[in-house]
């Protein structure tokens, strides 16, 4: 069995950034030897802060699906640089004539009051490698979104920002670690339609509850949904599995 897991607003709490309520659920996968993955449109820079915390040896998908990183392995290199991306979003802006605003024009602190980071975390989140984030100031992201795709770049839609990415997305970055892994046993938890088709590509997949939830169903009829938002809902809903496999 696997565990991939997105973090904002599943893992971690929505507000606070918390995983503490997700202990214990995260310690019984430890003690059963149940690898946690984590899928983010993290850094790795801001993935390894937390791993720290969570005491996390497990793999880690970084940047929208962009790199898989394992432990003692070469990194799995998925996507296009933050240079490309960057260059493709420009690009793309001007021939669509939507504005965009991206997280390499933003201070530390116009990321801080835009994502509500705390300025530690929001400069681990500006080091970017791969993909850029960015929030559309006018026009409509439809028409950002067709000359991304003329150029081969992809949108994908978190919590709070527009990402830019080229060539991968966390599903991909998910069969290519469940692979390595050799375990098909998948689980997958998100809460947002960025997390979709990795939700999509696990055996089990788990909705968390958010303002998304409609639109989750809708696209994955047969997942469960944990009994509360965030990380005490993540906990519960595995542990319910981890108790009767
Ligand atoms: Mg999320």
């Amino acid at each position: 069995m696997v565990v991939f897991t997105d973090l904002d607003g599943t893992l971690l709490d929505r507000d606070t950034y918390s995983h503490a309520p997700a202990d214990s659920a995260i310690d019984r996968c430890k003690a059963l030897g149940v690898p946690i993955v984590l899928v983010t449109s993290k850094t790795r820079a801001e993935v390894e802060a937390l791993r720290l915390s969570m005491r996390h040896t497990g793999p880690y998908i970084i940047e929208n699906g962009a790199a898989a990183i394992l432990p003692g392995h070469p990194d799995l290199i998925l996507g296009a640089s933050s240079s490309a991306s960057r260059a493709a979003l420009r690009r793309a802006s001007f021939v669509s004539g939507v504005l965009v605003r991206g997280f390499s024009d933003m201070s530390i602190d116009e990321i801080c009051q835009r994502s509500g980071l705390h300025p530690e975390i929001a400069a681990l989140a500006a080091r970017r490698e791969y993909g850029e984030p960015f929030v559309v100031l006018s026009g409509p992201v439809s028409r950002l979104e067709s000359a991304l795709a003329e150029l081969g770049f992809q949108v994908t839609r978190g919590g709070r920002f527009f990402h830019v990415l080229g060539g991968c997305d966390k599903a991909r970055a998910v069969r290519k670690v469940a692979e390595f892994l050799n375990d098909g046993d998948t689980i997958g938890l998100g809460d947002a339609p960025n997390d979709i088709p990795f939700l999509l590509t696990v055996r089990r997949p788990i909705l968390i509850p958010s303002p998304h939830l409609h639109a989750m169903r809708a696209a994955l009829p047969n997942a469960f949904i944990a009994p509360e938002p965030g990380p005490a809902g993540w906990s519960r809903a595995l542990l319910e599995i981890l108790d009767n496999p």
